[in-house]
């Protein structure tokens, strides 16, 4: 199978006229289908169901992005039988046609990009450049999935003795369930599900309640690229309903999860316990928070390190997993950083991110703008607060303005995920201690070091404790096939998505020695 050499989706230019005029065509366009049904996909047939989830648009709570089918255990049962059925042939399915699956499906998400991005507006509250970001990583994840499909399809070399041929290969696993968040709402769900289904197996997939309608058009796209009935089995519903069903059924093979500690720890607890019938120890692939740090050290570059830490911290209201929410400061530079810092967060444009000027939308849910108003009292408590005013009415828009503590290293805003725009500043000793204040903390996703010091770089890159480090640099925006993506510690399992280790997890690994 010829392909060209794997690079990453170019984002948008949004100084091209041709573009915003493109954005806006589509925002309207998208506008005139708000408040439309979707129903579930099993075994391609659409299933309607008695419940149903109302999607709401986040910078405007008041108006309905979409209503989705809501499954219950039942549907839950139609589509692991479904799952369970249609593996016999996926499984057998050569691997090129599953890559040329997802192939066909970064064609689509080109061809239909504008549009994805103003679903992505509307149900995400994404500001344009960060939807255009995380829809360029799902297309990267498609292209190189696919790739490292046809590179691993006749297994790896290993040595044989003489007399022997020893081979080792790789085979799917059987039906995934596959339970993603809402911040990357396309990136992450299409990267953890066609890495399953390119791997021959094949899946139900549970988008996060709150960015259903832009699971029901990822699902769309893969059934317009050509996937097989009852290879995606589109399962929209609340996590608290069925989601310990799907995890503990015996059908299910293995689990794919990005969201919480708290959930993620839930379902590798329940995906732990063998049950009747259960014929395997499923897997559990799970990603998930942080509490990322940056240490700016005193030989740093003080404006760049003040730029980025704004771009880490506040970058979608902070709803990033792996999103700065600790900045620690060496004390020689603490109060020059600290006051670039106040001043670049001030300049941010908040507001409805259907304009193309705004640097900072709401954040998703009702839910979410009580937990981030609960740390943000929480904080006045704890320490000073240097930024951030008092939010509106949550009812006109979930927004939160960007919010600074500075606090003592033990203090809970400090310590816990907020997953909002809420930044930690903490004062350091020296660049030891800065470390060991990074490292006192149960997280380890992504960290962050600015410093010309090269000892300092030498010492983080092996005792900063997080499975992304970065220096000189902001530390989001990981990219597929360049900087594989996990966690550390309680952030999860380390499964590297978009990098060379992440296909094998959803694969058996064979060996095969024949006697001549
Ligand atoms: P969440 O509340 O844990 O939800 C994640 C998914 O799990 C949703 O689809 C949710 O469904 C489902 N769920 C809820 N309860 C469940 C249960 N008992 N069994 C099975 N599934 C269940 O997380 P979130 O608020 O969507 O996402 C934010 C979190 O994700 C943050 O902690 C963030 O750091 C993390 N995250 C991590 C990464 C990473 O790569 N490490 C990337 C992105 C986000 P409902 O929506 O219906 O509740």
């Amino acid at each position: 199978m010829g392909l060209i050499l794997y690079k990453n989706e170019p984002y948008l230019d949004w100084s091209d006229l041709a573009n915003v005029e493109a954005m806006r065509a589509a925002l309207h366009e998208v506008s005139s289908h708000l408040g439309e049904s979707y129903p579930l996909v099993i075994g391609g047939k659409r299933v309607e169901t008695e419940d149903e989830i109302v999607s709401v648009n986040p910078a405007n709570p008041s108006q309905v992005v979409g209503r989705v089918a809501a499954a219950s255990e039942r549907e839950a049962d139609m589509a692991l039988e479904t799952a369970t059925k249609a593996f016999e042939s996926w499984s057998r399915t050569v691997p090129e046609a599953r890559a040329r699956v997802l192939l066909r499906a970064a064609a689509i998400m080109r061809r239909r990009k504008f549009e994805m991005l103003a679903w992505e507006v509307h149900e995400g509250g994404k500001p344009w450049a960060e939807a255009d970001a995380q829809f360029a990583e799902a297309i990267d994840f498609l292209e190189y999935y696919a790739r490292e499909m046809l590179r691993l399809k006749d297994g790896v070399e290993i040595y044989s003795v003489p007399g022997e041929e020893s081979r080792y290969f790789y085979q799917p696993m059987g039906v995934g369930v596959i339970i993603a968040p809402w911040n990357f709402p396309t990136a992450i769900l299409t990267g953890m599900s066609s890495a399953a289904i390119v791997a021959g197996n094949t899946i139900i997939l549970k988008p996060s309640e709150f960015t259903s309608v832009l699971g029901a058009k990822t699902m769309e796209i893969f059934e317009e690229a050509g996937a097989p009935e009852g290879i995606v089995n589109f399962l929209p519903g609340y996590g608290s309903e069925i989601g310990d069903h799907l995890v503990k059924d015996a059908r299910t093979r293995f689990i794919s999860f990005t969201g919480s500690m708290k959930t993620g720890l839930r379902i590798n607890e329940l995906a732990a316990s063998q049950i009747e019938n259960q014929r395997w120890v499923k897997r559990v692939i799970t990603e998930m928070g942080g509490k990322d740090a940056m240490i700016i050290d005193d030989s740093a570059d003080l404006d760049a390190a003040a730029a980025d830490i704004v771009a880490s911290a506040y970058g979608y209201a902070g709803q990033k997993c792996s999103a700065a929410s600790r900045a620690i400061l060496h004390s020689d530079v603490h109060d020059e950083v600290l006051q670039k810092v106040v001043e670049k967060a001030r300049a941010l444009k908040i507001g409805v991110p259907e304009s193309p000027d705004v640097n900072m939308g709401p954040v998703i849910s009702e839910p979410q703008f009580e937990k981030v108003m609960s740390y943000i009292r929480l904080g006045k408590n704890e320490g000073e607060r240097l930024l951030g005013d008092d939010p509106g009415d949550p009812e006109r828009g979930y927004f939160v303005p960007p919010t600074l503590f500075e606090v003592k290293p033990d203090a809970r805003v400090a310590r816990e995920e907020i997953f909002g725009p809420v930044l930690s500043v903490i004062e350091a000793r020296d660049f030891d201690d800065a470390l060991r204040i990074a490292n006192d903390n149960p997280y380890g996703l992504t960290g962050g070091v600015y410093s010309k010091n090269r000892d300092h770089l030498e010492l983080a890159r092996h005792e900063l404790n997080a499975g992304n480090v970065y220096f000189n640099r902001k530390i989001t925006g990981a990219l597929v096939g360049v900087q594989p993506f996990g966690g550390f510690g309680m952030s999860g399992t380390d499964s590297k998505a978009g990098g060379p280790d992440y296909l094998p997890l959803h694969m058996l690994a064979k060996t095969v020695v024949e006697r001549f």
